[in-house]
């Protein structure tokens, strides 16, 4: 379906002629790894871009270059779907490295919907692979299960073939919360059916999102939750939208935003963790300190809730080991470019709040790549736990140079 990798990038790379390494890969281009200055990138965006849907086995091949948004276009009119993340713009480096939706719950994570996988490992060989089966060779699930989760490591995806799943209306809520409303609405949402799912951000305020499947059956437990704690009906608040494709941005509540004549750089680091129960309201009394010394209001904390049937999948059956999460909090830390005083705060401050998010969230979602900061060893072994020692083998021999980010 696709124009192979340039021969001549092939060789350069079988000679371990790209210096420095790693080489960079750019498929969306929304993180702060797709691009760096005296590193290569192969920007996958041009020619690899292509969406054909199968009809009859309602199967979408993508390139490893398409975003998000394009494959919710491309299923539209099939009446399909993919379990997109909160933003369109985000390309395959979303579904590489996990991919949570705020349909998850019901639909799986973005990993679970792969069926095949097409590209180059770091050594430069080309690889074609499929849905382990079982009479799928033992070699053939290990290198399986390192890419679903764990591909950026390994290999150039240029081609993904995935699932689409059935498209259903969405309702959605958002509204401005206080901590001790926050706090109850994490604790009821742990409760709450796989179709609902609850997302929030915290910055100068705290902005609550609810996102819920149209099924009939559940749809309104959520709502009647929410209604409780805010002790008002909050039905006139909700929209109702045909799918993911029109699913509104969750923003991000701050006051102080001055318009920086410069851009603004960030590095975002997610962690997961099991339900948190009564520890909820601790939690958010810390991190409503926290986001009061931020370095800049760029600065802001927000987190996602999975669960649900993301939990059904085994532990083992790829790099995304921590199945039994039910909360993504993300950090955020941001600073003018060029501004590296304010960069080395930015991250501190990251730390720091990581520091307190471990003791609830001890894994880690390495949705972002962070080879180039300090934390980076720490958070691979919280991202890939007991399946590291076996990860750090299949990259001993796929990409025995570290042609790819370092493991
Ligand atoms: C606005 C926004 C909303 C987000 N929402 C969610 C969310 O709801 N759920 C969630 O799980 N994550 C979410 N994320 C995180 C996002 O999934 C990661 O940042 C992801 O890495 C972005 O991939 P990209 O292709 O857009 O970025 P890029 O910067 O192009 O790629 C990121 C990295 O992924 C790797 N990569 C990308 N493509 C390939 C490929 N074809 N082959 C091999 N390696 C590759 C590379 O290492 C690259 O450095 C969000 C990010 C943003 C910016």
């Amino acid at each position: 379906m696709y124009e192979k990798l340039d021969k001549s990038l092939i060789n350069k790379i079988k000679n371990d002629e790209i210096i420095p390494k790693p080489l960079l890969i750019c498929s969306g281009g929304t993180s702060s790894r797709c691009a760096n200055d005296s590193q290569w990138t192969l920007d996958l965006r041009k020619n690899y871009r292509n969406i054909i849907y199968d009809k009859e086995n309602k199967f979408v091949d993508i390139g490893g270059g398409t975003l998000m948004s394009s494959i919710l276009s491309g299923l539209l009119d099939y009446g399909r779907t993919f379990p997109i993340g909160l933003s369109g713009l985000t390309g395959t480096g979303y579904i590489l490295t996990g991919g949570i939706s705020p349909i998850s719950r019901s639909r799986g994570l973005a990993i679970d919907q792969i069926i095949r996988l097409k590209g180059y490992w770091g050594n430069g060989d080309a690889f074609e692979l499929n849905l382990p089966t079982q009479f799928s060779s033992s070699e053939d699930k290990l290198k399986w299960k390192g890419l679903l989760g764990a591909a950026p490591f390994l290999g150039i995806v240029t081609e993904i073939r995935i699932n689409s799943i059935q498209n259903k209306k969405l309702m959605c809520w958002q509204e401005d919360l206080d901590p001790d409303q926050l706090a109850e609405i994490i604790y009821e949402a742990e409760n709450w059916p796989n179709s609902s799912s609850f997302h929030w951000v915290l910055s100068d305020t705290i902005r609550g999102f609810i996102v819920i499947e149209l099924d009939g059956k559940s749809d309104s437990i959520a709502i009647e939750s929410v209604n409780n704690v805010l002790k008002k009906n909050i039905f006139s608040k909700i929209s109702i939208v045909k799918g993911l494709i029109d699913l509104p941005q969750i923003e991000v509540p701050t006051f102080k935003l001055e318009r920086s004549k410069r851009r603004i750089h960030s590095e975002v680091l997610g962690v997961l963790g099991p339900p948190w129960r009564q520890g909820s309201y601790g939690l958010i009394q810390t991190l409503v300190k926290l986001i009061k010394k931020r370095p800049n209001p760029h600065c802001y904390i927000a987190a996602q809730q999975l669960g649900g049937v993301t939990s059904l999948q085994s532990k083992g059956s790829s790099s995304f080991i921590h199945r039994d999460a039910v909360w993504k909090p993300w950090i955020t830390g941001s600073w003018e470019a060029g501004n590296k005083n304010m960069k080395d705060k930015s991250i501190d401050w990251i730390e720091e709040v990581w520091e307190e998010l471990e003791k609830y969230c001890p894994g880690i979602h390495l949705a972002q790549m962070h080879d180039h900061l300090p934390w980076h060893k720490r958070e691979i072994e919280a991202a890939f736990g007991e399946w590291l020692p076996g990860l750090q083998e299949l990259k001993r021999e796929l990409d025995p140079k570290g042609l790819l980010p370092p493991l």
